[in-house]
């Protein structure tokens, strides 16, 4: 069979043809500001990709859709396999459909990346939700670190405002430090739990409830109705033993059953409720924008690292200093000031 040779024109010229029929960024955006969907999910993707084009490209439809205006809710919900995450997000989700709202279902799953598959990629969960013209549900993005999952939730989070999503929710599972990451880019928080036998407390990690705005005591119904009264209760009373949030906010224990429907509209009223509070007393805007900034700092320090651990000198050095370190010749504090020093010699 003949081959065709490639020579460097014919590959110029393929580049170009398909640069030709990749979408521009003002159409992507246009697109997004209309609310188009498919374009909407194709932003993602190039937000999503770790090319080196597609990053500069991304920045760009970023830029522009952070000039639109919103008023958007972001929630932020998670709790341990099968406490009915996806039941409780496919209910909230129709029933905010049904006020007219717009509703983004975004992820955050680090097991993704692994190799023994995720915990929240199951592509039949959310069915109904996700045949809702008014919604919009994207699974995890994979990637090597939570870290960078968590940026590329995040910049998602932002193109779905553009495209007029009134509420978007991210979902998360309590693996490693998900939900710290998914905290600190929503308004609100809420952990979904299950009543169950014996102490309510136990296995809960103390962070977590912390960051809580809100419980819910998910499944309360036929005979678990009893418990999970119980389990409200309980948690009632061990939330009040937490210092009072600095915006005002006293979180909350509600109960629900995201099969029954029962309970979930009061989740939403109390959510409406946070967010009056909070932005009459400006923490709604304080805690964005001091989200932003801690964004910053964090992807600064992660660039500096990549930087850094990507000069050859580096590696150098650091192999030195391991060895030194082997055989007891250097202390780990000073050798670690000797590699700063050394290198940044080497790179002036
Ligand atoms: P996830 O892993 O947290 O997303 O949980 P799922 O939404 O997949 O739910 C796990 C199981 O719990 C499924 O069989 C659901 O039907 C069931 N489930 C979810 N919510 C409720 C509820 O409110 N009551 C009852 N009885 N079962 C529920």
């Amino acid at each position: 069979m003949a081959t065709e040779k490639s020579t460097p024109n014919s590959t110029v010229s393929k580049i170009k043809q398909s640069r030709k029929k990749e979408i521009s960024v003002r159409n992507l955006a246009d697109g997004i500001f209309k609310g188009d969907k498919a374009v909407l999910a194709k932003a993602i993707t190039l937000v999503e990709s770790s090319k080196q084009e597609h990053f500069e490209k991304a920045n760009s439809v970023i830029e522009e859709c952070l000039s639109k205006p919103n008023e958007s809710i972001r929630i932020g919900i998670t709790g341990v396999p099968g406490v009915g995450k996806s039941t409780f997000i496919e209910v909230l989700g129709k029933t905010l459909t049904s006020l007219n709202k717009k509703v983004a279902v975004l992820a955050v799953d680090p097991t993704s990346s692994l190799s023994k598959g995720s915990i929240l990629g199951d592509k039949t969960r959310m069915e109904t939700l996700a045949k809702d013209p008014n919604a919009f549900i994207r699974p995890s993005p994979s990637g090597e670190s939570l870290g960078g999952v968590a940026r590329k939730t995040r910049e998602s989070i932002i193109l779905c405002e553009a495209a007029g999503y009134d509420v978007i929710l991210v979902e998360t599972v309590g693996v490693g430090q998900s939900e710290t990451v998914v905290h600190s880019m929503v308004d609100f928080f809420l952990l979904l739990k299950l009543s169950g036998a014996g102490d309510e407390l136990q296995g809960i990690k103390r962070g977590i409830v912390e960051m809580a705005d809100a419980i819910a005591i998910n499944k309360a119904d036929g005979s678990n109705l009893k418990k999970a009264k119980l389990a409200k209760a309980e948690f009632s009373r061990a939330l009040h033993l937490y210092p009072p949030k600095e915006n005002g906010w006293i979180p909350k224990v509600l109960s629900c059953s995201a099969t029954e429907n029962t309970g979930i509209r009061e989740i939403l009223e109390m959510i409406q409720e946070f967010v009056k509070v909070t932005r009459e007393n400006g923490h709604f805007e304080l805690n964005r924008k001091n989200q932003n900034k801690n964004w910053f700092v964090q992807t600064v320090d992660e660039q500096l690292k990549l930087f850094f651990h990507q000069k050859k000198a580096y590696k150098r050095i650091q192999q030195k200093m391991l060895k030194a370190i082997e055989e007891n010749k250097i202390s780990p504090f000073y050798a670690a000031q000797v590699l700063l020093d050394d290198l940044t010699k080497e790179l002036k």
